[in-house]
């Protein structure tokens, strides 16, 4: 597993991260919460390994991921940004590609090309696989990266543990899709694959995530199962807007959550 023990992190004279503590595990979907500038994106880079912690360390399987090859940790994870800006003008399997990088030894082989169409037909964008990324919709773009780092933690044996860090993977998604991205995040998680993701809808929290971690002020708020977590307090703390937390009968199981207004 992932473990981070006691991570800080400054940068520009500022405090992003205090005394943060958490565990990834297989199996696990973890959803990071938090408002505009909480610190989200520095936990999960620091979290992944794509940067330094100021204090605190992060452990992969006991060991320093700081003193692990690039290669290695990409072979074990794969990361997706919250800003993926690829302009080039590759197709969509082009980009998808990409992903098999970390696994390619001389050259693409089959099985990395099958990969790369598994993982688009997994996003549901299969119909992409020949279409510039450059003239793509900022949805579709954004399922294009999805398959991308799927497939680059894609295996066909049991290996290692293996995790997906993904930075508000839905934010350019329509709802289906939303809901599409969470339903595979679930599928690899069911397949012993750890999740960490960033979310702002706080009903896909609540629906899909095993665990969240709510942030504030890059500080720990509330850790732990979604429907003790995210509860209108909690909710009204941290966003600063009023909700009602709701069970539906016969729905998912899964409480309901309506933010309906700002506190001013
Ligand atoms: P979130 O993803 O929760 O919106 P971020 O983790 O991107 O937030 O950023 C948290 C805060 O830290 C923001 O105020 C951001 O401007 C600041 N920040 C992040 N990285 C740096 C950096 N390298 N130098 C200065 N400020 C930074
Ligand atoms: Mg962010």
């Amino acid at each position: 597993m992932f473990r981070a023990e006691n991570i800080s992190y400054s940068a520009g004279g500022k405090t992003i991260l205090k005394d943060i503590s958490l565990d990834v595990v297989p199996g696990e979907i973890t959803a990071i919460v938090g408002a505009n500038g909480a610190g989200k994106s520095s936990l999960l880079r620091i979290l992944s390994g794509e940067r330094a912690p100021t204090y605190g360390r992060v452990t992969l399987d006991g060991n320093d991921i700081a003193e692990l090859s690039h290669k290695k940790l990409a072979r074990r994870r794969a990361v997706l940004s919250q800003f993926t800006d690829l302009r080039f003008p590759f197709t969509g399997v082009e980009v998808v590609l990409l992903g098999r990088n970390p696994h390619i030894q001389g050259g693409e082989s089959k099985l990395d090309r099958r990969i790369a169409i598994e993982a688009l037909e997994v996003v549901e964008a299969l119909h992409l696989m020949d279409r510039r990324i450059d003239v793509m919709s900022g949805g579709e773009r954004q399922r294009i990266h999805l398959a991308r780092v799927l497939a680059q933690i894609w295996t066909e044996r049991e290996e290692e543990s293996r995790y997906l860090f993904l930075d508000e993977p839905t934010s350019s998604l329509d709802i289906a899709h939303q809901h599409l991205t969470l339903e595979i995040a679930e599928r690899f998680a069911a397949n012993g694959l750890g999740v960490v993701v960033i979310l702002h809808d706080l009903n896909l929290v609540s629906r899909y995530a095993d665990r969240v971690l709510v942030l504030k002020n890059g500080q720990v708020r509330a850790m732990g199962a979604p429907a003790e977590n995210l509860t209108s307090a909690v909710i009204e703390e941290v966003f600063e807007v009023s909700s009602v937390v709701v069970d539906i009968p016969g729905g998912s199981g899964a409480p309901l959550i309506v933010p309906f207004s700002r506190i001013k």
